[in-house]
């Protein structure tokens, strides 16, 4: 499998992944084939996932340019096609009490404003490209895995609601088995918005609208070469080369170390991995969702999980961290067991789709959106921690805005900041292997915690 530490770009013996949202999509929309020959553009976006696609929507409506997207493989090839579906108020992996010690109140709450209007960008979008992507009702639950999480929960919905105004509630345990039955779940933080969707519906919705307002996406075409002269950028792909001025990377998690030299080694591309269960049983869906809400649990390598409209359960988490490593069958057999550790109602349920991809991690664990220093007209928006369908769709607005000339404000200070790169690049994967150790040791001992 694709490895971004390892690869230089996804090519084409990249397959697409065995995942639910291609078997039940149907086929994806048009798009302008492979780049050829030489071409000029206003400005070029590398990458067509969410941040990409919005980013040339958004550009082309907005602000008047006509966007060339360079996309590796196919719209939406990456995460966006194959993500969890959970359309929520989040970006990054900060614990939002870490995040108004670290930075404040106000920043905190420049933040979370952010956040929330990502989600909007979410809703605008579908409702503006009428996109039919199967929405759900909304309703998040992020579940304590251990007792001795619940009063964490109960002490967060409190500073949801001093702090940001925002009506977050704790559901004791007793409440939550209206919506969650089975094992660990002692309690959850209850948010009200936030919905799920068919994630590759909602990309190729934006594909869609993004073409129809002028952008060309031209897919098989991996940057493979990329020089600058004079404030011009050649990007080079296979079999053609864009010259522009102004370029929006929007590569996110498989952003190669070896796309550009600047860009290297400041996220880490993580793995996480989804199951899918053949439907369930009704008895089965008793026991275990009853609702269809999204769900995510508090333990430090988490897990997500949602029942599919069809009946089926979505399970997905972390636990392969080389690309090499990641087909093997021992992660689908952990996502499994933690499955049916969590609902033992599903013991002997049959899998009929298993599948992953790479989300970007920062040193800070937030997302950024910046312009490049010491490139020239280079933006790049990324590094949403694996919780990005929302953000990474607002993102794309704030890189066209900064392409076009126009200053991004946000009281979230740290967001068009360039992270951080982390040091020692070859032993990236051997930390992460040894934290994968301890956090999961970590979960372990909670476990046991009263
Ligand atoms: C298994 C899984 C579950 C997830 N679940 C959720 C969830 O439930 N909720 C949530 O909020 N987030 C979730 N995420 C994260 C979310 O999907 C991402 O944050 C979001 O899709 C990022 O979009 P993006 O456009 O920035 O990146 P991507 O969609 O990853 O797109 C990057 C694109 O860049 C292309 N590319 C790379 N290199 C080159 C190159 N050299 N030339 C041209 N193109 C290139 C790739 O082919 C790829 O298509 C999940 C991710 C995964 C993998």
């Amino acid at each position: 499998m694709y490895d971004p530490l390892v690869d230089a770009y996804p090519n084409e013996k990249q397959t697409n992944p065995d995942s639910y949202w291609k078997a039940i999509s149907g086929p994806g929309p048009e798009d302008d084939g492979h780049l050829e020959g030489e071409v000029d553009a206003d400005v070029v976006v590398i990458g067509g996932g969410y941040t990409g696609l919005s980013a040339a929507l958004s550009l082309a409506r907005d602000h008047d340019m006509k966007p060339v997207v360079l996309e590796a493989r196919s719209s939406a090839w990456g995460c966006s096609g194959r993500n969890g579906s959970f359309a929520r108020i989040s970006g990054g992996r900060v614990p939002i009490a870490t995040l108004i010690e670290t930075y404040g109140q106000d920043v905190a709450r420049g933040y979370f404003g952010e956040m929330r209007a990502a989600l909007g960008t979410v809703r605008q979008l579908i409702a503006e490209g009428n996109i039919d992507c199967d929405v759900q009702p909304d309703g998040v639950y992020k579940v304590a895995a251990f007792a001795a999480h619940a009063s964490g929960l109960e002490r967060e919905a409190t500073l949801y609601n001093g702090t940001f105004g925002y009506p977050a509630r704790f559901v004791p345990p007793g409440e939550l088995k209206n919506a969650h039955q089975g094992a660990e779940a002692f309690g959850a933080l209850y948010f009200p918005d936030g919905f799920a969707m068919n994630p590759l519906k909602l990309a190729r919705g934006v594909h869609v609208m993004a073409r129809a307002h002028g952008a060309a996406i031209h897919t098989n075409s991996p940057v493979i070469g990329w020089q600058s002269e004079g404030g011009v950028h050649r990007l080079v792909t296979p079999t053609g080369t864009v010259r522009t001025r102004k370029v929006v990377v929007a590569t996110n998690g498989y952003t190669s170390s070896k796309l550009h030299p600047r860009l290297s080694a400041r996220v880490l591309p993580v793995h996480s991995q989804i199951i899918v269960t053949q439907p369930m049983t009704s008895e089965q869906i008793a026991a275990s969702l009853p609702s269809g809400n999204c769900m995510f649990d508090t333990r430090s390598l988490l897990f997500y999980y949602r029942r599919l409209p069809d009946g089926r359960m979505l399970f997905g988490g972390r636990s392969a961290i080389a690309g090499s490593d990641a087909e093997n069958p021992k992660h689908r057999q952990y996502l499994a067991n933690a499955m049916i550790r969590k609902f033992p109602a599903l013991e002997g349920i049959g899998i009929d789709y298993w599948w992953g991809g790479w989300v970007a991690v920062s040193r800070n664990s937030l997302p950024f959106v910046y312009r490049v220093p010491g490139l020239s007209e280079v933006f790049w928006g990324g590094g949403y921690g694996g919780s990005g369908v929302s953000f990474s769709l607002h993102v794309g607005t704030k890189l066209a805005l900064m392409a076009a000339g126009k200053p991004f404000d946000t009281q979230a200070s740290f967001l068009t900041r360039e992270p951080t790169r982390y040091p020692l690049p070859p032993l990236l994967r051997f930390g992460q292997r040894i934290a994968y150790r301890w956090l999961q040791s970590k979960d372990k001992r909670q476990a046991s915690a009263k």
